[in-house]
């Protein structure tokens, strides 16, 4: 798929669910109003759409929420996509987890052809850790990721920094992932959320790794996940630390993909528009052939950059909170 910019796309971002079992502070309020469960669309519905995509030219396909693992019968729908991974119509199937019920999971989602995972863990400290989440158990989180790792499957850990993370919860992830032998990617916090209200990189990575540099040898990589983080090696550990700055140096030339909310909205930017609506042509009966240029159609505004900086979003109530878009 080509968007109306010549950028190719071939990356969905699929998510499943607003709902979620954690409650971080800079993704959704405390008591947070989930969507009625007729706007979200069947997991049938899901995998006509996910098919729909492949045919377009969809390569990858991760699957995101609120948190996708407490979806009720997810399995059906990776299962059914990983047949489509087993004919070679989907190159790569995964999801990105808060990882607290990945010790039930990781097994299925390995022999459904899952091989990569990643998981959000923004501190090891078990209080922090429940603070940030309002709730949520660190020693699940570890033993989800240690199940991961068990199953054959490769975990990136992505951990969000935000005002006020104190460097030492960095290191303290930095160490941990070598010794455990995962690759850490950084995120800087995007104004939504408790944070909705940020006009400028909360605390710019750019800060971060100058002070990472300090006590850790960050080597150069040419190594692209094909997502917006940029990679460094570090040397003490061997394993790769990504840095993922929407704010303070932004990617959108590059942007290779497109999400769709659990309610079959088509977004085509995390940080710009409302998005085109697929469930209502879907469930009033279109064509394929109408559905692939609705998203055609769609595919040529996709616009050339987010807008998180501009007064316009930063002052219009959030369309799409982050746990119903996936991230
Ligand atoms: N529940 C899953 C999880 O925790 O990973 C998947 C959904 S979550 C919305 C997907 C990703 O979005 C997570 O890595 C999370 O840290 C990130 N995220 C949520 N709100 C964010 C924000 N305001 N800024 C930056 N990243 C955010």
């Amino acid at each position: 798929m080509i968007d109306g910019l010549g950028r190719h796309v071939d990356y969905l971002r699929l998510s499943v669910i607003d709902r979620c079992n954690m409650r971080c502070q800079y993704c959704m309020a405390e008591n947070p109003d989930f969507l009625p469960k007729d706007e979200v669309l069947s997991l049938e519905e899901m995998a006509q759409l996910a098919r729909l995509f492949m045919g377009m030219g969809v390569r990858k396909i991760r699957l995101t929420g609120g948190e996708p693992l407490v979806r009720r019968d997810v399995m059906t729908l990776i299962e059914t996509l990983g047949e489509d991974l087993a004919q070679g119509s989907l190159s790569e199937l995964t999801m990105t987890t808060n990882g607290s019920r990945l010790a039930h999971f990781a097994d299925r989602l390995a022999a459904a052809g899952m091989r990569r995972v990643n998981v959000s863990l923004d501190s090891l400290d078990s209080a922090t850790f429940s603070r940030i989440t309002r709730g949520g158990q660190l020693e699940q989180v570890l033993d989800g990721i240690a199940a991961a790792a068990g199953a054959g499957m490769a975990v990136k850990i992505n951990s969000v920094v935000m005002p006020g993370t104190e460097i030492a919860h960095i290191d303290r992830l930095i160490a941990w992932c070598g010794r455990q032998g995962h690759d850490l990617t950084l995120i800087e916090t995007m104004p939504l959320g408790q944070y909705s209200h940020l006009s400028h990189p909360a605390q710019s990575l750019d800060d971060v790794r100058r002070d990472l540099e300090q006590r850790w040898t960050l080597a150069a990589t040419d190594y692209r996940s094909g997502g917006p983080a940029r990679f460094v090696t570090v040397a003490e550990t061997g394993r790769r630390l990504g840095f993922i700055t929407p704010l303070s140096h932004t990617f959108c030339d590059s942007c290779n993909r497109l999400r769709l909310t659990c309610t079959g909205r088509l977004v085509l930017c995390l940080g710009h528009e409302t998005g085109t609506d697929l469930r209502g042509p879907l469930r009033d009966g279109a064509s394929p052939d109408e559905l692939r240029a609705i998203i055609q159609a769609a595919l040529n505004r996709k616009a050339a950059g987010h807008d998180f900086l501009t007064p316009a979003l930063r002052e219009a109530p959030q369309n799409h909170p982050m746990y119903q878009l996936g991230g």
